[in-house]
């Protein structure tokens, strides 16, 4: 019997999985093999939120593949060796994974292409499963990447993007393959409250009903905090449990503008890992330096504990903050937000508030992450980096009746506009009935040494 190991990443499901396609139709058997990789669990990637979401995906996959005559084979360490050792134990000749975009993943193929080929085996690397378009699959004249969206987009819409692959009828796996016990969502510690489920069952059944309704009105209603109108696909893009190319091939086909203003968003993402593929660097450093003299830990801690908190004063930057913590999850206007209130008003590093976010986040990843922290930071790739977004102006037009801060900030409950976003203007008695902080900063000041600290004045 000829063998083929599929390597799953972040990738984990089995409808639209080309390397899955490949490996059934060059071997009799597969392996389909993920590995706990330990540098990631010793880098802290693992947070609690992703860890339980990453439980679900597993045991899903595991069931989609037994309902095909397979089943998920789990290994922990270092995926180089795992795999080295799945390949002897099965006498696999070839091994097919997804590409990644990061500096992580691409020593990760390097490694296992050298591993493998060592003992005559060959490691086969598909683009488009974890984006729509590869990164690199379109550059501008001179460069190796887009530094700026909106060119992007235009030449990433004109593109055609592969066929969906269907998912196979049956997956034969080798009888006999050692296997760890998947892990159990309810064994992990310090999950929010109100996670997402994972795996790509509950995927497919959001990515239909998004389709079917939510996603008509989202031109409209995206950026309203309290609608939560948005898709919430993002931990399943993430964790690959859904298919970037099947959303956007769905979405074109049910067409209209939300379905368009839709599609456009896919597209951010994959923009961002075409940026990071090229830079991988600009998963830490300043993609383009600005020379801010940030503010830290050290001369900025308690402001910062009390963002990271929700305690700052700003009812909409604190809902925000709270849902963080309480779904693994914020929308993507409280993103801009909170990203802009501690990079700008707060004017502290970026990469802090990214660590934060990437602790919580059920969706939290390198490229959409960090590019994002750095866009609204102003050293990424945002046209208007000096922009400063007021938190009092957005929660009026993104909240205007505050039931986003009624929903996350419980002590404000019953206050209408605009006390409900400016607590502090209060009368002093109606004041004094409430606890809940005094803004940590002042707005002007805090423009005035951000414009100072950026050379702006
Ligand atoms: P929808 O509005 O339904 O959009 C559909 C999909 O488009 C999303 O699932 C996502 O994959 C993609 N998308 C939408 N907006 C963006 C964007 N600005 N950049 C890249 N992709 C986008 N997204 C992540 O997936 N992981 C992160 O770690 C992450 N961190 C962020 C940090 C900051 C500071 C900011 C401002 C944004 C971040 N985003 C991140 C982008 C965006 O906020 C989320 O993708 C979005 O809120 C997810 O909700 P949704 O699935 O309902 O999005």
């Amino acid at each position: 019997m000829t063998v083929a190991i599929v390597l799953y990443t972040s990738d984990l499901r089995v409808h639209d999985h080309p390397p899955l396609r490949a490996a059934l139709s060059s071997a009799e058997e597969v392996v389909p093999l993920f590995v706990r990789d330990a540098r990631i669990e010793a880098a802290g990637f693992d947070a609690p939120n992703r860890q339980a979401f990453l439980a679900d995906c597993l045991a899903d996959l595991d069931a989609g593949l037994r309902a095909r005559g397979g089943r998920l084979v789990l290994r922990s360490g270092d995926p180089v060796a795992e795999v080295a050792a799945v390949a002897h134990e099965t006498d696999a000749d070839e091994v097919h994974m997804a590409a990644g975009a990061s500096g992580y993943a691409h020593a990760r193929e390097g490694r296992l292409r050298d591993a493998l080929e060592r003992e005559g085996r060959r490691l086969y690397v598909h683009d488009t499963v974890v984006t729509a378009l590869a990164p690199g699959a379109v550059t501008p004249a001179g460069s190796d990447h887009f530094a700026v969206f909106t060119p992007y987009f235009r030449r990433w819409a004109g593109l055609p993007l592969r066929d969906v692959a269907t998912a196979p009828r049956s997956v034969p796996v080798p009888a006999g393959i050692a296997s760890q016990a998947l892990p159990a969502r309810s064994a992990v510690q310090g999950v929010s409250a109100h996670l997402a489920r994972g795996g790509e069952s509950q995927g497919r059944a959001l990515l239909a009903r998004w389709l079917s309704d939510g996603v008509k009105q989202y031109a409209e209603t995206h950026d309203d905090l309290a609608g939560d109108a948005t898709s919430r696909l993002s931990p399943h893009l993430h964790f690959g449990t859904v298919s970037a190319v099947e959303i956007v091939r769905r979405a074109r086909q049910r067409g209209g503008l939300g379905a368009e203003a839709f599609v456009r968003q896919i597209c951010w993402r994959d923009f961002h890992y075409q940026v990071l593929a090229a830079r991988p660097d600009s998963a830490a450093a300043d993609y383009r330096p600005r020379h801010d003299r940030w503010r830290t830990e050290r001369d900025a801690g308690e402001e910062i504990q009390a963002w990271r908190e929700g305690r700052t004063g700003y009812p909409v930057i604190d809902a925000a903050m709270r849902q963080l913590s309480g779904e693994g999850w914020m929308h993507n206007r409280a993103r801009l937000l909170t990203a802009s209130f501690l990079t700008k008003t707060l004017y502290v590093d970026w990469r802090i508030g990214a660590r934060h976010f990437l602790d919580l986040l059920v969706d939290g990843d390198i490229a959409n992450n960090q590019l994002n922290w750095q866009w609204v930071a102003g050293t990424g790739t945002d046209t208007r980096p000096n922009r400063v977004l007021n938190p009092l102006r957005q929660a009026r037009r993104f909240d205007p009746d505050g039931t986003y801060v009624h929903r996350w900030v419980p002590e404000l409950a019953g206050l209408a506009f605009p006390y409900v976003h400016q607590p502090w203007t209060l009368p002093n008695h109606d004041r004094a009935a409430i606890d809940y902080p005094d803004p940590v900063v002042d707005l002007a000041d805090a423009l005035g040494r951000f414009r100072h600290g950026r050379g702006i004045d």
